[in-house]
């Protein structure tokens, strides 16, 4: 029985159709399969049963889910699966609420969702729900999934409280290194979608791929799907041609410095992947950079920690053949640096060295 059962299902066939051939828009699929996702979400009514966790977390996740609009995920949600633990939303509580979870467990097969980091200091205490240290319910939860969904920061990487005393980790990431912390699990799928926080059209359609294909939509290195992350920020912000020029915002309150590139304001855009550009928030209505605030890189395993502080600059572009670039010398000769052939834009190349290089480098932590 689903837990929350806030309404009856009100999803029409033309509402499945729609959402459909939008979620096939944001995978880059073809159209012609939107009769396939149709028959696939009619089916799969009430199923699959989905567990909802939350450790180290603001809640901030299940705000941007349960808040989205277009598609209407509580619709969505209601109607095509069976929620049966979350413990923000759910209205049940205290026995009643474990009751549904183990039983859920005991089934096996669901879909395991988890928001927040997962603390490992003090054997987990830092974060008990229900009596039991977070990690362990991880473990318990992660065992007869069929498969996991990290949203947000946290989950994915460990987020903001990675950088605090509690020894915060995602599932399967430790920011920057890459660390297995779940192998007991066996090697079900794990898909990551950070964000800080999540974006809810993601997380729809990563679902939607899943009860359509019974798969789950190709990944990157970071457990990340390609269709979201596989694009840069910077290469496609709609300020990049100020970034060109050597137009930066220095002074917040110069009218004339208004939309200009925030390179020196912190932005992170030319080390993070991810598809807010065009996605938007809200409604599709807006963004970080497009409500003036650079982009934090929230997408990446380096937020928080080795991005702060998030409105400094923090690293310095380089240029193949040059190196690191005094950015002071770059405003006052960009004219010369693109006659010369040597484009600004060539700092790009050093964003797909980092994932390379994150690879090769992998350090496997204790
Ligand atoms: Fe856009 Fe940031 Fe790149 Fe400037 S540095 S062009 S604001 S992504």
């Amino acid at each position: 029985m689903d837990i929350l059962n806030l309404r009856t299902p009100k999803l029409t066939r033309r509402d499945f159709i729609k959402l459909s051939s939008a979620s096939l828009a944001l995978l880059g699929l073809s159209q012609a399969l939107t009769p396939r996702v149709v028959k696939a979400l009619e089916e799969s009514l009430g199923k699959p049963a989905v567990i909802w966790l939350e450790g180290q977390d603001c809640a901030g996740c299940t705000e941007s889910f349960l808040n989205s609009l277009e598609p209407d995920a509580i619709s969505v949600i209601l109607d095509t699966i069976s929620l049966r633990y979350h413990e923000t939303a759910m209205a049940a509580s205290g026995h009643q609420a474990e009751a549904a979870m183990t039983k859920t467990i005991e089934e096996g097969g669901y879909i395991l969702v988890i928001e927040g980091s997962i603390p490992l200091a003090e054997d987990g205490l830092y974060c008990t729900v229900g009596g039991k240290p977070f990690k362990e319910i991880v473990m318990e939860t992660a065992k007869n999934a069929a498969a996991i969904i990290c949203v947000g920061s946290c989950a994915s990487y460990g987020g903001i409280p990675y950088s605090g005393p509690t020894e915060a980790v995602g599932y399967l990431f430790r920011g920057t290194r890459k660390h297995h912390y779940f192998d007991s699990v066996g090697d079900k799928p794990v898909i990551n979608l950070p964000t800080c926080p999540v974006h809810p059209e993601r997380l729809i359609t990563v679902v939607i791929h899943y009860l359509t294909f019974g798969t789950i939509p190709p990944l990157d290195n970071f457990n990340r799907p390609i269709a979201f992350y596989g694009e840069n920020q910077h290469e496609n912000c709609e300020r990049r041609g100020h970034f060109d020029a050597g137009r930066f915002v220095t002074d917040w309150s110069d009218p004339n410095q208004q939309g200009w590139c925030l390179y020196l304001k912190g932005c992170k855009g030319p080390w993070a992947n991810h598809d807010c550009w065009k996605r938007l928030w809200n409604g599709r209505t807006n963004y970080c950079i497009k409500a003036n605030v650079p982009c934090v890189g929230c997408s990446e395993p380096e937020f928080y920690e080795s991005f702060s502080p998030l409105y400094e600059r923090r690293f310095d572009v380089e240029l193949p053949g040059i190196g690191k670039v005094d950015i002071g010398k770059v405003m006052a000769t960009v004219g010369g640096v693109a006659a010369a052939g040597v484009g600004l834009d060539m700092l790009v190349s050093k964003t797909a060295g980092r994932w390379k290089e994150n690879e090769e480098n992998e350090v496997e932590e204790g």
